[in-house]
């Protein structure tokens, strides 16, 4: 029996689906994580425990783990684990993103830099100590710009300002974020930076891709229909097919290509978000990539990727990790979305109604509410969850588009004020 190593952060859904795929494909998966002692899947025997920041003690116990049984192929579930699954690649021999390649994409300074020497399309940018006194450059910026960290994820942090007040603003605040306990317990040596670059306006397509041996294969090009002008950036719908035209699905997909490029990504999965500044003459079109990620698409939101023959996103990616060729798989006919539910304030989550009628809407194949009762919630830019999932699919985007909007309008969440503490 095959055997595939899951470097995995999480211990949620998505490594639930690659349960759920390497069962089908009779393929057994190794664990490697640093949430070992929270894991209740029942797909492993014995997790390998890791620490992210320390990468080469890692590297030994996942070797000396794989010694007596040997492994095939690896595959990394998140950011952080990206690095490292591409260290213990390297190490064992195995194909995968060269590790500095990793972490390039992890980190969004180092992209801007990989794509300005590269010559590609690149807001202006420039990164300034945590510590730095913002008064000192904000006088001197045009605007609209964006503030944002190094290396968190999933718009954590991420703000628009329009102006020099604005900025003094939005810096405190990503400050404060960097200096929060979970942020600082991932002892990254990134969060001790900021960057700042121009806003830059457009259309929002995310990719989802796999490369082989440095050749670009289009799993899908998923369109973001709501617009993300800020200040804050928070992922609600994404949905495939494109509808884009077909020029700018190439030009896209073009762009992507030479961003792993640059970047020296070669081979795995990537998931690329980018903005496209339409033109009177396609010549014109510009695609930006903001950045592109050494991993799949997160979370729950995997489901929505499926292929023809119902198979899932998980069961092409460990194929590929143990060299199959999957040039051949495509994406299902179905048009398909998710909706990643907002935080609507902050407060104490106590339920939700309205889930059943929103699971009956026509076209909404299931409703996942993540969250759980008591928990108090957080709004971006400061959060880092959702509230669950809406998963739509249809004939064309538009009804998966609308399915997904009546669904998420028939939820009720019970959310109440925190009481101050006195
Ligand atoms: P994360 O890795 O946290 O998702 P990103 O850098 O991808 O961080 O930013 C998250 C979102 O913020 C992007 O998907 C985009 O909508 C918005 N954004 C980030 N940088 C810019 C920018 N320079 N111009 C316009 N929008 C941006």
């Amino acid at each position: 029996m095959k055997r595939v190593l899951l470097v995995a952060t999480t211990t949620g859904y998505q490594i639930r689906s690659f349960g759920e795929a390497a069962e089908s494909l009779g393929v057994q998966l190794a664990f490697a994580s640093d949430r070992c002692d929270q894991l209740d899947d029942p797909w492993w025997d014995q997790a390998i425990p890791v620490r992210f920041h320390e990468e080469a003690r890692s590297i030994e116990t996942v070797l000396a783990a794989c010694a007596e049984s040997p492994i095939d192929g690896i595959v990394a579930v998140g950011d952080r684990p990206a690095v490292l699954a591409a260290r213990i690649g390297r190490t064992l021999g195995l194909p995968g993103h060269p590790p500095e390649a990793a972490a390039i994409s992890r980190n969004k300074l180092a992209t801007r830099e990989a794509f300005q020497s590269a010559g590609l399309p690149t807001p202006w940018f420039f990164a300034t100590p945590i510590d730095a006194d913002p008064a000192s450059f904000a006088s001197r910026l045009r605007y609209p710009a964006v503030v944002k960290p190094l290396a968190l994820a999933g718009s954590r942090g991420v703000v628009r300002v329009n102006n020099e007040e604005e900025l003094l603003a939005a810096f405190a605040r990503v400050r404060r974020l960097l200096s929060a306990r979970d942020v600082r317990l991932e002892r990254d040596e990134a969060h001790g930076h900021v960057l700042i670059e121009s806003f830059i306006p457009g259309a929002e397509y995310a990719v989802e891709g796999l490369l082989t041996h440095g050749a670009l294969q289009t799993l899908a090009i998923i369109d973001k229909p709501d617009p993300l002008d800020g200040p804050f950036f928070e992922e609600t719908i994404y949905r495939m097919p494109s509808v884009a035209p077909p020029v700018v699905q190439r030009r896209i997909i073009g762009a992507v290509a030479a961003a792993c490029s640059a970047i020296g990504l070669r081979h795995g999965p990537v998931h690329a978000e980018c903005r496209v500044q339409a033109a009177a003459d396609d010549e014109d079109l510009r695609v930006y990539v903001l950045e592109v990620a050494a991993r799949p698409i997160g979370g729950l939101c995997s489901r929505a990727v499926r292929f023809e023959g119902n198979v899932s996103l998980e069961e092409v990616l460990l194929r590929h990790a143990l060299g199959e060729d999957v040039s051949s798989s495509t994406r299902e006919a179905a048009a398909s979305g998710v909706m990643m539910i907002p935080v609507p304030r902050r407060g104490i989550y106590r339920g939700v109604d309205g889930v059943d009628q929103a699971t009956a809407v026509s076209g909404v194949e299931a409703v996942r509410i993540t969250v759980k009762p008591d928990t108090t919630l957080v709004p971006l830019p400061e959060g880092k969850s959702y509230l669950g999932f809406i998963f739509a699919r249809g004939r064309h985007p538009a009804d998966v588009d609308r399915a997904l909007r009546d669904a998420h309008s028939r939820l009720e969440f019970r959310v109440e004020r925190e009481l101050a503490v006195l």
